[in-house]
């Protein structure tokens, strides 16, 4: 028997401004404790469908004007982002958005407003995020807009596990980092993933390291879903190797 998806994104339309049709029908489903990946080329409709799922395309005037999106089986196309993070689905958005003002830690605890007075729980989960993310403790007090990148990307993703969430949304953690350090993040994730039972939906240009980590693929192009499979079989698919593959 197959068990209920945890995520499923059923033949989704997205418009933007009324008139740019930018997905054009695309369905997904993650599993529950998953780490699928979004693969595709920059302006392919990964951040789009990123956006519907968390419902931030309205501050972007855009919209999903067909199909549908559940999570555990239910409807959540109507929820506002902020119901959709009590619910457990949180996005990490691109290009890392700190408060660049806030230290690290201010950072982190904005990502527990949801969780009101469990003052407790917060701080254990601060303490779990440092855990995983050792550097990020011995910033704690910096300033997040004078971390480096890679310290910024590492806050941005504690501060999204403070909500205690089921799926985190994760939008190009690669983006605009060393080799090195995009292999030490995604090792991270994976862990998290491993030992929180959280489930990732990740969207990459990266494909070389988002297949080594993800199990499963979807890659867009122009906005459908053009192919999926187990990350391995992705792998060794000679038009993934030579279009998406290439230049890594
Ligand atoms: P990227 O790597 O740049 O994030 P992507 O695969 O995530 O690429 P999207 O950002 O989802 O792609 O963009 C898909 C298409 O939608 C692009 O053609 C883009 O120009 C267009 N688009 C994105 N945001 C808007 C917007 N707010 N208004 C109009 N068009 C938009």
């Amino acid at each position: 028997a197959t068990e209920r998806p945890l995520l499923s994104v059923n033949n989704i339309e997205v418009i933007y401004d009324h008139v740019i049709l930018v997905l054009k029908g695309v369905s997904l489903t993650v599993p529950k404790g998953g780490i699928v990946a979004l693969l595709g080329a920059n302006g392919a409709g990964k951040t789009t469908t990123l956006k519907a799922i968390s419902n931030l395309l309205r501050a972007e005037r855009g919209e999903v004007t067909k199909g549908s999106i559940e999570l555990e089986g239910e409807a959540v196309d109507n929820m506002t982002p902020n119901d959709l993070v009590k619910r457990g689905v949180i996005q990490v958005m691109e290009g890392r958005h700190c408060f660049e003002h806030l230290t690290v830690e201010e950072n982190l605890l904005t990502g527990a407003y949801t969780r009101g007075g469990d003052r407790a729980g917060i701080q254990r989960d601060l303490e779990m995020v440092y855990d995983y993310f050792p550097r990020l403790r011995e910033r704690r007090s910096s300033q997040a807009g004078y971390t480096s990148g890679g310290e910024q990307q590492m806050t941005a993703i504690g501060r999204a596990l403070m909500s205690r969430p089921k799926v985190v949304l994760l939008d190009e953690p690669s983006m605009g980092l060393a080799p090195q350090l995009v292999e030490q993040i995604f090792e991270i994730v994976k862990r998290i993933n491993e030992q929180e039972g959280v489930t990732i939906l990740l969207a990459e240009q990266n494909t070389n390291v988002a297949l080594r980590y993800a199990k499963y693929g979807y890659i867009l192009e122009n906005g459908r879903v053009v192919m999926d499979g187990p990350a391995d079989k992705l792998r060794e698919n000679e038009d993934v190797k030579e279009f998406y593959l290439g230049l890594s």
